[in-house]
């Protein structure tokens, strides 16, 4: 069985990708920072459909606790194969307002964060691993509501293919860009907001999780075996590169 760490797993896409990750067959390490009722429920589902998986709390901005769940997960199952670095905030501030704390901790959970995870975890990945960052539509088209947010996700592009590199030949890195998908991380849209979203995507409609996690799915196993150091842009259209 392949080992798995999901961070930002107890809601929303995280959630969706260590359900599905989880019905392919792997073992999933379900991360979360706060929301361990969620990350129980998460754990429930996937052990009540056969799968196998373990919730680990730490907060992926602090290299001591990723480290920590990293040794605890990998002492238990033995190596990793896949990491999926997800976890991610999205502060609604746009240069005017926003602070520096609130700057410096969009970069420290959405960039640090995956560094993090993949630093960790180098020492206990199998020979052949695969890795995949989920970052966003709006590291390329900027962001008109937060300041931090594209610029965070850009990083980890940048990251990404760096990674891509240095790795070769035996790990695979490789990112999604979500577009617009239902989860808290849009609960602050009005209805009005809500649904002139919905108009302005092509396929008329806001993304599930479930369709990133099934992107996540593909870039992670032996079918994107030739693929590293890519984005695949998950956005029903909206940005079309
Ligand atoms: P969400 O519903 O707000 O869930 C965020 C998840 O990240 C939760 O599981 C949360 O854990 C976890 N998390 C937050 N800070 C963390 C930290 N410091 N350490 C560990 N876990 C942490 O967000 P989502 O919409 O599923 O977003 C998932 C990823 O997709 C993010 O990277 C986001 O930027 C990206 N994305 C989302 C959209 C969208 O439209 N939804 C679009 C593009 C990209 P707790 O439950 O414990 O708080």
């Amino acid at each position: 069985m392949k080992n798995v760490i999901v961070t930002g797993a107890s809601r929303g896409i995280g959630k969706a990708i260590a359900i599905t990750l989880a019905s392919e067959g792997y073992r999933v390490a379900i991360n979360y920072r706060e929301n361990r009722e969620n990350a129980l429920k998460v754990l429930e589902e996937i052990r009540q459909n056969g799968g196998e998986g373990e919730i680990y709390q730490a907060d992926v901005s602090l290299y001591d606790e990723v480290e920590q769940m990293v040794k605890d997960f990998h002492s238990k199952y033995g190596r990793i194969y896949g990491l999926v670095a997800n976890a991610g905030i999205y502060i609604r501030r746009n240069i005017m307002e926003m602070s520096i704390e609130d700057w410096k901790r969009t970069m420290a959970v959405n960039l640090d964060g995956a560094f993090y995870l993949v630093k960790a975890s180098l020492p206990y990945l199998e020979t052949h691993a695969s890795i995949v960052f989920i970052a966003s539509q709006l590291a390329f088209k900027g962001s008109i509501s937060s300041v931090a947010y594209g610029a965070s996700k850009a990083g980890m592009l940048g990251l990404m293919r760096s990674l891509a590199l240095q790795l070769a030949p035996n790990i695979r890195v490789n990112a999604v860009a979500p577009g617009t998908i239902d989860t808290d991380m849009i609960a602050g849209y009005s209805p009005e907001e809500r649904r002139k979203r919905e108009k302005e995507i092509p396929l008329k409609r806001i993304g599930r999780p479930e369709e990133i996690a099934s992107a996540v799915s593909f870039l992670l196993s032996e079918k994107a075996s030739y693929i590293t150091g890519a984005t695949l842009h998950v956005n029903g259209g909206f940005f079309i590169v």
